[in-house]
């Protein structure tokens, strides 16, 4: 049985978390964090999301605990994220990382951790978006030098940043192929007299409004017709399933940064 912690255990994603790991027979959950002052410290994790009581009480700091997990699952806020990873890095836990809109310090921390330990992380985790990228390639490999490459994403209210780390993944995915660099291609929305669209940008397109789990179409518009992959995520439990198989995945693994695909075999 693989031993898991999980960090914003009160959060959208942590609940979420707290069930697939249930449901997984490979896994169980022994350490559940969140923010040092949060008001759930000392709450059982299992009443946060219905499973009722599992005698695992939320905890506000690593430290003390760290000889109760092998892995720990990471879906919380970039600056949290930076913080556990170093100390769970230290003491050789496995990581599998879901927080997005990191910056460079804090994506160093990880890239840092995945010299030590393995770290499996993926701006998405669940098995469609990671097809859809497989598919993405091909599509830009065909279509790419003819066709102009939009990407639209949606999200909740609450997101936090834009574009979405998936929409971000699915451009960088296509200018790969492409040859081209994401950095100096990608246009963020467009305002005002734009001017006509240049060739080779990557244009990106944010919604975000309501209970939106997420939505992501990459447009390849011709002259004559349009190829639109899409995604839609109805449930989180798509993203938290394949977040707790990289888990059993990594249990093993020698040190390294390890993505999404590779769990899935793709
Ligand atoms: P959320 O509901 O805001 O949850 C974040 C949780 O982290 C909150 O409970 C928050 O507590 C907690 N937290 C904040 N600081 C902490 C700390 N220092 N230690 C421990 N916990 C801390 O957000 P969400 O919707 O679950 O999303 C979380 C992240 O996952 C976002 O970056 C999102 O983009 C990403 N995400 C990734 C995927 C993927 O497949 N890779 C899928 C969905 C979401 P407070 O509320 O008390 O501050």
């Amino acid at each position: 049985m693989i031993r898991v912690a999980i960090t914003g255990a009160g959060g959208r994603m942590g609940r979420t978390l707290l069930e697939a790991i249930d449901e997984n027979p490979l896994t169980a959950l022994t350490v559940a964090l969140e923010r040092p002052d949060s008001s759930l410290i000392g709450v059982d994790a299992g009443e946060l999301s219905g499973l009722g009581r599992l005698g695992i009480a939320v905890v506000g700091g690593l430290e003390t605990v760290l000889q109760d997990f092998d892995v720990l699952i990471d879906f919380s806020t970039p600056a949290a994220t930076a913080g556990v990873v170093a100390i769970a890095a230290a003491a050789g836990k496995a990581l599998v990382i879901g927080t997005t809109g990191l910056d460079a310090a804090q994506q160093a921390v990880i890239d840092q951790a995945a010299l030590r330990v393995p770290v499996c992380q993926a701006a998405n985790f669940s098995t469609g978006v990671n097809l859809s990228l497989v598919l993405l390639e091909t599509a830009a490999r065909v279509l790419g030098d003819t066709a102009d490459i939009e990407i639209l994403e949606a999200h909740h209210r609450h997101k936090c940043d834009a574009p979405s780390g998936t929409a971000l993944a699915m451009g960088q995915a296509v200018a790969s192929v492409l040859g081209r660099d994401l950095q100096s291609v990608a246009v963020y929305g467009r305002e005002g007299h734009t001017g006509p669209r240049e060739r080779d940008t990557i244009g990106f397109a944010t919604v975000r409004g309501g209970d939106i789990v997420g939505d992501h179409t990459v447009m390849f518009a011709a002259d004559g017709e349009r190829l639109e992959i899409t995604h839609k995520a109805s449930s989180r439990m798509a993203f938290a399933r394949g977040a707790v198989r990289a888990a059993a995945w990594l249990a093993g693994r020698a040190p390294g940064h390890y993505g999404m695909r590779q769990v899935l075999g793709l």
